[in-house]
């Protein structure tokens, strides 16, 4: 189920998002020439509703049109039926960014056409790589890592001196290709917002443009380096909303406002209903249940009981439902 193909799609620089799947009839690995060999790779749409990366390499491509791209470049196109629809992923399909080699998910055929592209990637012996997201609430621009190494540090901080480095979730972009090169998922804040695109396509050609990715250390007073700690979900049986509600958990309405800002144990993050157990899904690296590390109740109050720094809390339900509320993450001295 994998298009692969060594040229450029006809009208692929000029459709929309939603148009990709009748265009292309499904997910495509697209090899590019360039005057080095070895290829950045760079995959977009892994989440339908995530435009920002699609329209980067549209802009960036545009601009190649009539000359040599400097590296050669693999682009992979991912969810499109999800695109076509403006959805993180459809329902009855997995999260494409949960199912890489390395995922703790049961096998599908798309994981298997996933592998498929690893695998080519690997053969190629790519160069770097970079997954392009954007998400729902607000959150300045970073980079993740999944892997704590020079040249992954090196490359991500290309693009944001805030760096994340996570290994939970299993079955990121990021992480399966972590073992074929040094690889980034850039965080390019909201898709609609234009500074993403234009951010997102300068970051691609400067990639283009590296001779090598140096293996010395980054200066410390050049990178803020957070790791996530915990996921924090909301489970299925819990009702919730947002302001006037009277669901069990009530959170408050500007959540996503404490986004990457160090928060002081007892910050409130909603209220429980009268009667209501906290029941929130917590789980740390190990996958342990770590609730109560991080939060408390005290008359009806959801309050933090240490100190962290949340990262993609959202108001969107929808996405809450699909990955999760957001991440507790914890600063880490680059060594
Ligand atoms: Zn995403």
């Amino acid at each position: 189920m994998l298009n692969e193909t060594d040229c450029l799609p006809d009208g692929l620089l000029e459709v929309a998002a939603e148009g990709l799947a009748e265009l292309l009839g499904g997910p495509t690995l697209i090899h590019l020439p360039g005057r080095r060999p070895e290829p950045l790779f760079v995959s977009v749409l892994s989440h339908g509703n995530e435009t920002t990366g699609f329209h980067a390499v549209q802009a960036l491509l545009q601009g190649y049109r009539d000359r040599e791209l400097p590296r050669a470049l693999s682009l992979f196109i991912g969810n499109v039926d999800a695109a076509r629809l403006g959805q993180r992923y459809l329902d009855g399909q997995p999260d494409y960014n949960r199912i890489w080699p390395g995922t703790g998910h049961a096998e599908t055929g798309e994981s298997r056409m996933l592998q498929q592209v690893v695998d080519s990637m690997h053969v190629r012996a790519a160069f770097a790589s970079i997954d392009v997201h954007n998400n729902t609430g607000i959150n300045p621009h970073y980079a993740c890592i999944n892997r704590v190494d020079n040249r992954f540090l090196h490359l991500a901080s290309l693009f944001s001196r805030t760096v994340v480095y996570f290994i939970r979730p299993l079955g990121v972009q990021s992480m399966a290709m972590s073992r074929v090169c040094p690889a980034v998922t850039i965080e390019c804040g909201k898709s609609s917002h234009e500074y993403g695109l234009t951010h997102a396509r300068d970051y691609i050609d400067a990639c283009l443009h590296l001779q090598s990715i140096p293996d010395h250390p980054v200066a410390s007073h050049d990178v803020d380096l957070f790791h996530t700690v915990a996921t924090v979900k909301i489970p299925d049986q819990v009702s919730f909303g947002f302001g006037d509600t009277t669901a069990d958990l009530r959170l408050i309405t500007n959540i996503d406002h404490l986004n990457f800002r160090e928060l002081a144990p007892g910050t409130q993050l909603g209220w429980l209903q009268d009667g209501a157990m906290l029941q929130l899904e917590v789980r740390d690296d190990n996958d342990r249940d770590v609730q109560e590390r991080y939060f408390d109740v005290s008359d009806g109050r959801l309050l933090t009981v240490r100190p962290f720094m949340p990262s993609m809390f959202t108001l969107d339900e929808r996405i809450i439902r699909q990955d999760c509320l957001g991440y507790l993450m914890e600063r880490l001295l680059p060594e």
